[in-house]
């Protein structure tokens, strides 16, 4: 069996050219008589592995110089944890709830001090980014968070929401390099490689400069520092070296696609496909408030719960594979990240219209 058509949310579909790459330089790294998985992660060829990742990070998403990137673990999840610990100085923050990730987020924080929903869309199950114009911003609050895209319910943030002058925290994993993004407008993004980036096991957190310090809550471990890993270059202890190969290969690959702008009209076009097909389907359709769609994470219901089974198998078959929408919330859900050819959304949507005509 070839390879398939992969619409998983994650871990999720990377370049094939990568794969490729990485698979070529397994038994030895470019001479070094070693995989990157067996060398030293203080030797010189890992040093310049993870420069390398970082310049091209910072070149693709113009990171300006005073803000550091940390390659770091726990998944997204442990920074639900880190972003209070380190940055809750008043123990006041602000959380916008748009989907299961940001209610996560929001409760951890209230482990730490007092974090507040300011603004929610559960009440029509996440399937819209509430209006972010002018909230109730706590005058202590340390920062404002939000999920920028997201994941389970395919809605993404189409402009920024007014902190008024406070800091934006934002949770990127699936939306990271899928267009550009100001940097200077947040103090903290953030996200989980396996998503958009790499393979699962690292985490990526683009932090500005002055809210790395000491001043953090009591108690919080040394691992759980930004100061720790800022200090050492994401060296303090092993990182996810392979990981970090990984997501440094998809950079480059990224720079050879064009950049984040090359990739946000080619995301526009593969989205376009998939919700102009569900705009006029009379079988499919799109569960998204539309000026709220993401581009990465489509999801899509018949309407019937039989059916949507019935089509998640026989796209299984024809070689459509994660389609079935997150388990909360049931229907479908196609992912179509970067590294989605545009030829799997056109095919899977030619699929959809057979199945359409023989189930209508
Ligand atoms: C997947 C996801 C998470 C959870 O990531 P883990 O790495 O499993 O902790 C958090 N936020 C968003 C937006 C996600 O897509």
């Amino acid at each position: 069996m070839g390879r398939v058509y992969n619409f998983s949310a994650g871990p999720a579909v990377l370049p094939e050219e990568v794969l490729k790459e990485a698979a070529a330089e397994m038994l030895d790294y470019q001479g070094s008589g070693q995989s990157v998985m067996e060398m030293s992660h203080r030797s010189k060829v890992f040093d310049k592995i993870i420069k390398d990742a970082e310049q091209d990070l910072r070149d693709l998403l113009n990171i300006p110089d005073n803000y550091k990137v940390l390659f770091l673990q726990g998944g997204a999840h442990l920074q639900f944890a880190m972003i209070p610990m380190n940055l809750m100085k008043n123990k006041v923050a602000d959380y916008i709830v748009t989907g299961q990730w940001a209610k996560r987020a929001f409760k951890e924080a209230q482990k730490f001090g007092d974090a507040k929903c300011i603004a929610s869309s559960e009440d029509k199950t996440f399937s819209y980014i509430p209006d972010c114009s002018d909230l109730p911003i706590d005058d202590n609050a340390d920062y404002v968070y939000i999920c920028e895209n997201n994941t389970i319910y395919g809605t993404k943030f189409k402009t920024l929401p007014n902190t008024k002058g406070k800091d934006l925290v934002a949770d990127v994993s699936s939306c990271f390099l899928s267009e550009p993004m100001d940097v200077s407008k947040y103090a903290v993004i953030y996200g989980g490689a396996q998503k958009n980036i790499g393979p699962a096991g690292v985490v990526i957190a683009i932090i500005r400069e002055d809210l790395i310090t000491e001043d953090v809550l009591p108690g919080t471990p040394t691992m759980l520092q930004y100061k720790t890993h800022a200090d050492n270059d994401s060296l303090y202890n092993t990182p996810p070296c392979y990981g970090i190969y990984i997501c440094g290969k998809v950079f480059k690959w990224l720079k050879k696609q064009g950049g984040l702008a090359a990739m946000k009209e080619y995301n526009e076009k593969k989205a376009a496909i998939l919700y102009d097909f569900l705009d006029q389907s009379k079988l499919f359709k799109g569960t998204v408030e539309k000026n709220s769609r993401s581009l990465m994470n489509v999801p899509f219901v018949t309407g019937d719960a039989d059916l949507d089974a019935k089509f998640i198998k026989a796209a299984t078959e024809a070689g459509f594979v994660n389609l079935k929408g997150h388990r909360s919330v049931g229907g479908m859900r196609a992912s179509i990240y970067n590294a989605m050819p545009i030829e799997g959304v056109e095919k899977l949507v030619a699929f959809m219209k057979k199945f359409e005509a023989e189930n209508a």
